[in-house]
Order: structure tokens, then C-alpha cells, then sequence
């Protein structure tokens, strides 16, 4: 049986890059620093040249739809019975949303993946599957359901305090955050409208508000001094699948958008305390650990080190399926964060 494990796991961890396209302003020549030879990047600047090898990599001229492609078998996985966790991880500004949601009508990885689901079981007429959804932000260390009723629009400082769920074990084994609305999604269209308000529900909406994230060029003009708001949130969206056949399965699919990477006291963010950069890389370095743990087939995986790797800790080991994008800017300005963040993707194959 646990050799029979060992094999699960080694094929269980996919590593994808995605390469944002380079931003050129006017008065601006940005130098493209990464260069990509079937799936190794190289990284190369003065005095550093680095080479990391992943398992697929998506370059400047890649589309929404090519991305989807490589995830959709994963997505069977789940239909199949697996947890499945997909991951965005990277700098703030290289395009983790854009990857994971989209933007004007070019859907990312979420809405298709609902959409997969739902063609899927109306093809299968070997099983029914009922789906439901849940979402939830994490910040801080603490868990804000973006589902729930009557929710208000908070400030990012104020749901840190208000809103902290907690996470439980199940007898069976699986995780459970306590509390947490689970909506089931009869169609596609009920998916949409509960993805939409869940999306609206965010902090991360503050952003929108004052309208920084959604310059074209925010990037550039924010090097020294990126949004506090995105930086700290991951949000976290769960579907529930329920495969009625012979006997019931049960597995949940996460798509997870992940905290923006850098390492921010270094860059100098505005409006953060020391203790708020502490937790917001608590959360993306227990990860790390909890991936390189489970790649060496480690005994003990220190899933208990925060509130993100907690929710996730019946997702990420045996038997379960995941798939981290790392997403990297090609800009010479950002060299630093772009080795940071494959030394990153490194410790997971
Ligand atoms: P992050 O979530 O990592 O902070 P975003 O997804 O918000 O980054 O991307 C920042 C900006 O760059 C957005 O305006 C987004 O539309 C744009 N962008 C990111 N990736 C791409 C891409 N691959 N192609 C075109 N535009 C992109
Ligand atoms: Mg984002």
C-alpha cells in the first residue's frame, strides 16, 4: 500500500510557468530577461545566469485557452474521485488573477473549469454528479467566507479581526472549515451567478475601488510601491463534487489564488506592518514547506503551520492532485522576484 502511495505521489505535483508579456512604456525600454528552450527557463542578467526546468511553460504569446487545455486533464482527475488543487503562485502583477479568472471576456482557469464540469457530467451517462461551491479569502491567517449571507463589503484591516473561522478534522479524516457556506449549483448559470458574487464579496475588491490594480500599467509605476491589498490575500475557491454511481465519491476541487510572493518589506510596501509581512509569507512558506515535505516523502508534512496549508492539508498528499503555476515577468526590473518565485516552483518537482 505505500509503495502503491509513493508512486501516486511522485506523479502528483505538476509544476507550469506562465510568463507574463513584457510592458512597454514610452519613455521606458524594459529588457526581457527570460528566455524559454522547450520547458527550461533561463533567467540570465548581469553576474546571474539560472536555468529551472518545469514540467510545462507558457510564454508571453500564450492564450487563455492553451493554458486550459494542459489543466483539463487534472480536472478528470477530480471527476474521478481525487482532490485536486490548482495554484497560482507569483509576484503581485504577473497575472495570477488573470490566470486563474480572467479578465474581459478572455475567461481564465475558474469559469472554464465550472464549465468543464458541467459539460462533463451531462456527456457521462455512466454516473449523475451534483456539485456545490464555497469560497473564501484568507488573510492574515484568518478565514473570511465569501459566501456567507448578507455579506458586507470589509476593508481588508477589518475582516482580520471580524471574520475567522476555524478549521476541523472530520472523523473520516477529511477537512472542514467550520461554518463554511457550501451552495449547490444545480447549472451552470446558478455556478456563475454564485462565482460572480463571491468574487464581488472580496477585499480584494478595495482594489478595484480604487481603481490600482486595473491600470494597465499599475505594474511598472507601482515597482517601488505595489498595492498592499492584492499582495495579502489568497482567495480560495472550493467545488464539491459528489459522483453518484455504484457507490458515492466524494472530491473536492480548489482553485486557489494565491498572495503575491515578494518579499515585501524588501520592496518597500506602504501600509503594512512588520507583523502583517510576517504572516502574509507565513502563509506561501508553509506551503513551500508542506510541497517540498511531501516531494521527499517526508513522514511528518508540517501541514498545521498555517491556516492555508490546514484547509488544504486533505488536498495536497496522498492520493490528491496538484498543479502550481508559477507566474514569472519577463522585465529586467524584476529579476530578483522571477528567481525567487521558480526557486520556489524548484523545491515542488
Ligand atoms: P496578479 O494577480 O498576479 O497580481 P494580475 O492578474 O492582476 O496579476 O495582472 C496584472 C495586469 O496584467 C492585469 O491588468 C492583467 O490583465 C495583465 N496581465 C497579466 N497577465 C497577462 C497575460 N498573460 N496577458 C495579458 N495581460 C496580462
Ligand atoms: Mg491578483
Amino acid at each position: 500500500e505505500t509503495l502503491d502511495k509513493l508512486i501516486d505521489l511522485k506523479g502528483s505535483i505538476r509544476v507550469f510557468c506562465r510568463i507574463r508579456p513584457l510592458i512597454q512604456t514610452n519613455n521606458l525600454k524594459v529588457k526581457s530577461l527570460v528566455t524559454v528552450e522547450q520547458e527550461k527557463i533561463t533567467v540570465k542578467s548581469v553576474g546571474i545566469k539560472k536555468e529551472f526546468s518545469v514540467d510545462r511553460v507558457f510564454d508571453q504569446g500564450s492564450t487563455q485557452e492553451d493554458v486550459f487545455q494542459e489543466v483539463k486533464p487534472i480536472l478528470r482527475s477530480a471527476l474521478d474521485g481525487h482532490n485536486v488543487c490548482i495554484l497560482a503562485y507569483g509576484q503581485t502583477g504577473t497575472g495570477k488573477t488573470y490566470t486563474m479568472e480572467g479578465i474581459d471576456g478572455k475567461l481564465g482557469i475558474v469559469p472554464r473549469a465550472i464549465q468543464e464540469l458541467f459539460s462533463h457530467a451531462s456527456e457521462d451517462s455512466s454516473s449523475t454528479y451534483s456539485f456545490s461551491i464555497s469560497m473564501l479569502e484568507v488573510y492574515l491567517g484568518s478565514l473570511r467566507d465569501l459566501l456567507a449571507p448578507r455579506q458586507p463589503l470589509l476593508r481588508p484591516m477589518e475582516c482580520s479581526t471580524a471574520c475567522n473561522l476555524s478549521v476541523l478534522a472530520t472523523k473520516s479524516g477529511a477537512v472542514e472549515v467550520e461554518g463554511l457556506t457550501d451552495v449547490a449549483i444545480p447549472d451552470l448559470k446558478k455556478a456563475n451567478q454564485w462565482y460572480c458574487r463571491g468574487r464581488r464579496a472580496r477585499s480584494t475588491s478595495w482594489t478595484n475601488v480604487n481603481d490600482v490594480s486595473s491600470r494597465s500599467h499599475w505594474w511598472v509605476d507601482n515597482l517601488f510601491q505595489p498595492p498592499t491589498f492584492t499582495l495579502s490575500m489568497c482567495s480560495l475557491t472550493r467545488i464539491t463534487i459528489r459522483r453518484h454511481g455504484a457507490t458515492e465519491e466524494l472530491s473536492k476541487l480548489w482553485l486557489i489564488d494565491l498572495g503575491g510572493s515578494e518579499r515585501l518589506l524588501k520592496t518597500g510596501a506602504t501600509g503594512l506592518t512588520m507583523d502583517e509581512g510576517k504572516a502574509i509569507n507565513l502563509s506561501l512558506s508553509a506551503l513551500g514547506d508542506v510541497i517540498a515535505a511531501l516531494r521527499r516523502k517526508r513522514s511528518h508534512v508540517p501541514y498545521r503551520n498555517s491556516k492555508l496549508t490546514q484547509i488544504l492539508s486533505d488536498s495536497l498528499g496522498d492520493g490528491s492532485k496538484v498543479l502550481m503555476v508559477v507566474h514569472i515577468s519577463p522585465s529586467e526590473d524584476d529579476v530578483g522576484e522571477t528567481v525567487c518565485s521558480l526557486s520556489f516552483a524548484k523545491r515542488a518537482r
